[in-house]
C-alpha cells in the first residue's frame, strides 16, 4: 500500500510543523467534529501529484523523563519499524544535543534508511548550521525552515525516489466500475469473519488482484450482479496467515484502507456499543470525507435489552454522522448481509453523483428563499449561486459576499438542505465558500 515516512526527534525541534507543511492539502478538508477523536499523528502526502505517502509523526523519541523506554518511545520505535523512510529532525539553531544522539544511536540499530533534517534555518548562517552536525555522520542532510515553508520543496525531491512505488496504483487502476469496499474497524469486532463468510459462500468470483504487494491483498466479488473490490482488510490478510496471534491495531493501516477505497464500512460490536477505539476509527473516515456505513455485527445472541441499549448508545455517540446508515448484522450467520450492500451502494451512489451548476444553484436559492441568512451588524450574506466542485464527497462551491458572516448552524443548515434536497446518504458533503464574482 501506501509508503510509510516517520518523523523522528527529539520534543520542540519542529517535527509537527514539518508534518503540517507536508500534509497541508489534507488538514483543511473536514472541520472538526465534536465526539470524533483524531488521530493527529498519521496524515498524507499528496503534494507530489502520483506520489502519494503517509506520515506518521511520532510525538518525540526521546520523551525526556522517560527516555527511550518510555510509552512514547515505544510507539516511536513502532512507527521506524513501520516506516520505509525515517527523517530525523534536529534544531538547527541550538545545535546537536544528547538527546539527538541518543536518537541517532537507535536510528543506527534500527537498520532504517533516514535522513537528517536540519529544521529553524531561518535568519542563520544555513552551512554553519548544517556543519554542526557533521560529525553525525549522516549521508543525507537536508537544511528547511518549516514554519515559512522553505527547504519543503527540495525535502520532497529527496523523499519520492526513496520510497518503494505504491502497490495501490494496481488497486485503484483497473476496474473503475467496481466499488472499493473496505471493512474496518478494532480488533475483534468481526472483520475477518465476515470477509471470510462473502468471500466463502457467495460462490463469487474471488481473485487477489495482480500487481499488489504481499501485504495489500485486494480482492475482487460479484455480489448481486455487481462488481466489488475488498480492500486490505485485517481479514483479507490474515486468510494467509491462518496462526497469526490477535492483530494489533494499526491506525496506518487502517488509514491505507480507508484511502483506497470509495465506501468505508465500519464494523461495531452490538455488544460493546461505540468505544473509543471504534470514535477513532470513525474520525478517520471522516477525516478522509469518505462515504461510510456503519455495521452493527454479532446482532446475533443480543437479547432485546442489549439491542435497545446499543441502538440508544449509537443514537447518542455518532450523532456526528448521522447521515450514515445503520445496518445491524451477523457476520456469523450470515444474516443482513444484503442490507449492508445495498447501504454500500447507496452510499457510493451519493458520493459519486454527478451534479449540474443549475440544480445546485437552484437549490441554493430555495434555501435561500425559504430561510435567509441572518442580518449581522446591518449586512447578510449574500449568496449568488453554486456549483459543483467535485464528489467523493460531494462538494459545492458557493460563491457571494460577505460569507464570512454565515454562522456555523447556517452552514448546518445549508447541508442538511442540500442532503435532504438530492436525496444524500451515507456520505460527508462540504461546501467550500468563495468570495466575490
Ligand atoms: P515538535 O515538538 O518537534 O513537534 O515541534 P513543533 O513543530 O511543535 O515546533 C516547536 C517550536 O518550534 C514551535 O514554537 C514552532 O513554531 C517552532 N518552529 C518550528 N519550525 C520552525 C522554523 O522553521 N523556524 C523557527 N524559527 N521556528 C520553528
Ligand atoms: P476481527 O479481528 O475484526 O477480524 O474479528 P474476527 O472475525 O476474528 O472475530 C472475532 C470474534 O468474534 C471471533 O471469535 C468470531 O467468531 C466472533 N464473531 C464474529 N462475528 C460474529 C457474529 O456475527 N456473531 C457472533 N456471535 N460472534 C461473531
Amino acid at each position: 500500500m501506501l509508503p510509510l515516512v516517520a518523523l523522528v526527534g527529539r520534543p520542540n525541534v519542529g517535527k509537527s510543523t514539518i508534518f503540517n507543511a507536508l500534509t497541508r492539502s489534507r488538514d483543511a478538508l473536514v472541520h472538526d467534529e465534536p465526539g470524533v477523536t483524531r488521530d493527529r499523528h498519521y496524515g498524507f502526502c499528496r503534494l507530489v501529484e502520483d506520489r502519494p505517502f503517509g506520515l506518521c509523526d511520532t510525538g518525540g523519541l526521546s520523551g525526556e523523563e522517560e527516555g527511550l523506554a518510555g510509552a512514547t518511545a515505544r510507539q516511536a520505535r513502532a512507527a521506524v519499524e513501520e516506516a520505509d523512510l525515517v527523517l530525523f529532525v534536529v534544531d538547527g539553531r541550538e545545535g546537536p544535543s544528547g538527546l539527538d544522539q541518543n536518537i541517532l544511536a537507535f536510528l543506527r540499530k534500527s537498520g532504517t534508511r533516514f535522513f537528517l533534517v536540519v529544521n529553524k534555518t531561518d535568519g542563520i548562517d544555513v552551512q554553519a548550521a548544517v556543519a554542526e552536525f557533521a560529525r553525525f555522520g549522516v549521508e543525507r542532510v537536508i537544511p528547511v525552515a518549516a514554519a515559512h515553508q522553505r527547504g519543503i520543496p527540495e525535502l520532497l525531491e529527496e523523499i519520492i525516489p526513496e520510497l518503494p512505488e505504491d502497490g495501490d496504483a494496481a488497486v485503484l487502476s483497473e476496474d473503475p466500475g467496481r466499488i472499493r469496499v473496505a471493512f474496518i474497524g478494532r480488533p475483534n469486532v468481526g472483520k475477518s469473519t465476515l470477509v471470510n463468510r462473502l468471500l466463502g459462500e457467495e460462490r463469487m468470483i474471488a481473485s487477489d488482484v495482480p500487481g499488489t504487494t504481499r501485504d495489500s491483498i485486494a480482492v475482487d466479488l460479484t455480489r448481486d450482479g455487481r462488481d466489488y473490490r475488498l480492500i486490505d482488510t485485517a481479514g483479507l490478510r490474515r486468510r494467509a496467515k491462518v496462526e497469526e496471534a490477535v492483530e494489533k491495531f494499526s491506525a496506518f493501516k487502517t488509514l491505507q484502507a480507508i484511502e483506497t477505497c470509495q465506501v468505508a464500512v465500519v464494523l461495531l460490536d452490538a455488544g460493546e456499543g461505540v468505544t473509543e477505539q471504534d470514535a477513532t476509527v470513525l474520525g478517520l473516515v471522516l477525516n478522509a470525507g469518505r462515504a461510510l456505513v456503519v455495521a452493527v455485527n454479532k446482532w446475533d445472541g443480543q437479547d432485546k435489552y442489549t439491542r435497545d441499549q446499543a441502538m440508544s448508545m449509537l443514537e447518542r455517540k455518532l450523532s456526528f454522522c448521522e447521515w450514515a446508515e445503520r445496518i445491524t448484522i451477523s457476520a456469523k450467520h450470515g444474516t443482513g448481509m444484503r442490507e449492508l450492500f445495498k447501504a454500500i451502494h447507496r452510499a457510493h451512489a451519493s458520493a459519486t453523483h454527478q451534479f449540474s451548476t443549475a440544480e445546485t444553484t437552484k437549490a441554493l436559492s430555495i434555501a435561500i428563499e425559504s430561510f435567509p441568512p441572518p442580518v449581522v451588524r446591518g449586512h447578510a450574506a449574500k449568496m449568488k449561486f453554486a456549483h459543483p466542485g467535485g464528489a467523493n464527497p460531494p462538494t459545492f462551491i458557493v460563491h457571494g459576499n460577505r460569507l464570512k458572516s454565515l454562522s456555523e448552524s447556517y452552514r448546518r443548515y445549508l447541508e442538511n438542505f442540500f442532503r435532504k434536497r438530492f436525496k444524500l446518504v451515507g456520505t460527508p458533503i462540504k461546501f467550500v465558500f468563495k468570495e466575490g464574482e
